[in-house]
């Protein structure tokens, strides 16, 4: 027997129809926000995400699958879904069009990472990006949208926030932190070390122990921002205070990709059984586009993986409603074109029909139609075929009535 690859889920066809609602509850958020769908490829060139993502991030360092195609250039399956919408926006000019582009996307998503953290090699992603508008309100749609996408799962995490400033404060912060890790360095770990010359910030977000306690005392961002930037953020913060988002300012939040420039967040459940991973995360990110070669652009954006999303909803006791349910099931005891024409009408009408394929008895039918949860039994026999009057019996209730088929 051939094995799934580690680290990779089946959708098996008993739960295919949660996935049916995150596509739905999407298409209903791209029609409450207008959003436009984009599509980019499975793969990219390597470098876009060496770019874009940044190449001191544990993304691109440790987890991409990267290979080299029969043309010998360096193919990199999508670790995440920004960076190939930023080059699509670039390479088809996008941003010459009308502003904001506001864009979202499902996609999958390929990280190499150790499957018993309880994380996938292959996840899925919602994303959304707000192209071309650097204001606090895009910040703030941004946010609704993604507090939107959960309210329709029934759940409500909060969104932990935090602002890395303007790359003048943000090197002003880094210098800081460079100044405090410095004594300490021999007491961290190995990545940190490397950190601290590549990408300092980065060191605040190292789970090692001794590296975390270290950190307590580390210079805080928000103290170490330019008046403008403290500003812009207490700004977001009233802008949620009057929209009614809940959040809470994490002046640890860095997050673990490069392409950050001041607004970062990430959302949680406030239950903290429920684990310490971020549900989804998001922010800022004005200069990406331009690192790639476009015309600076401002972008706002956020991702939210689909398995977590469902394990979430699973873990708070919400049950995603499963409405494929067949509406009639037709037990045939005549002629097959009979019963194929009764079908084919009722299909027609817009229901969702289904019989028996095995040509089984009565019985058996029957057994059928309750474990695939059929709303309502049709029983044709032939008394039924005579008069043209169907026994209908609602499955739930076991109630039978009889009705002609122009009645149904
Ligand atoms: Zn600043
Ligand atoms: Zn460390």
């Amino acid at each position: 027997m051939i094995n799934i690859p580690k680290g990779t889920k089946d959708i098996l066809p008993k739960e295919s129809f949660k996935w049916h609602k995150v596509y739905d509850v999407t298409r209903l958020l791209a029609r409450k926000y207008n959003l436009k769908e984009i599509a980019t490829p499975t793969f990219e060139h390597t470098e876009l995400f060496v770019r874009g993502v940044g190449e001191s991030s544990d993304m691109v360092n440790k987890e991409m699958y990267t290979f080299l195609d029969k043309g010998d250039r360096s193919i990199t399956l999508k670790p995440e879904g920004t960076a190939g919408v930023a080059r699509s926006v670039i390479e088809n000019s996008l941003y010459a069009d009308a502003l904001p582009l506001k864009l979202y996307y499902i996609t999958s998503c390929f990280r190499y990472e150790r499957p018993q953290a309880g994380r996938l090699r292959e996840h899925h992603q919602f994303g959304v990006e707000l192209y071309g508008a650097d204001t606090a309100v895009s910040d703030i749609e941004a946010i609704s949208i993604a507090m939107d996408f959960y309210k329709q799962f029934g759940v409500e995490p909060i969104v932990r926030l935090n602002t890395l400033g303007c790359e003048k404060c943000r090197s002003n912060y880094i210098e800081k932190l460079k100044e405090y890790y410095k004594p300490h360095l021999h007491e961290m770990c190995e990545d940190c070390r490397v950190r601290y010359e590549k990408n300092p910030l980065r060191i605040l977000d190292c789970k090692v122990a001794s590296c975390k306690d270290i950190t307590k005392g580390a210079p805080r961002l928000l103290d170490c921002v330019c008046d403008e930037c403290k500003a812009k953020f207490n700004n977001i913060l009233s802008l949620l205070d009057s929209v009614g988002i809940k959040y809470e300012v994490d002046d640890r939040l860095v997050r673990g990709i490069d392409y950050y420039t001041n607004l970062v967040f990430e959302f949680y459940d406030t239950d903290k059984t429920l684990g310490q991973s971020a549900l989804g995360a998001g922010g800022r990110y004005n200069n990406l586009v331009g690192d790639l070669g476009g015309k600076p652009t401002p972008v706002v954006g956020f991702g939210i993986g689909i398995e977590r999303l469902l394990n979430y909803v699973e873990a708070k006791g919400k049950n995603i409603e499963n409405n494929e349910n067949v509406d009639y099931f037709v037990v045939s005891m005549v002629d097959n074109p009979y019963t194929l024409q009764v079908v084919k009408y009722l299909r027609e009408k817009g229901y969702n029909v289904d019989f028996d394929l095995l040509e089984r008895s009565v019985k058996a039918q029957f057994k059928y139609a309750n474990k695939i949860n059929a709303k309502y039994t049709i029983t044709i026999g032939e008394d039924e075929k005579k008069s043209g009057k169907l026994s209908i019996k609602d499955m739930s209730t076991g109630q039978a009535e009889y009705k002609k088929l122009e009645e149904i």
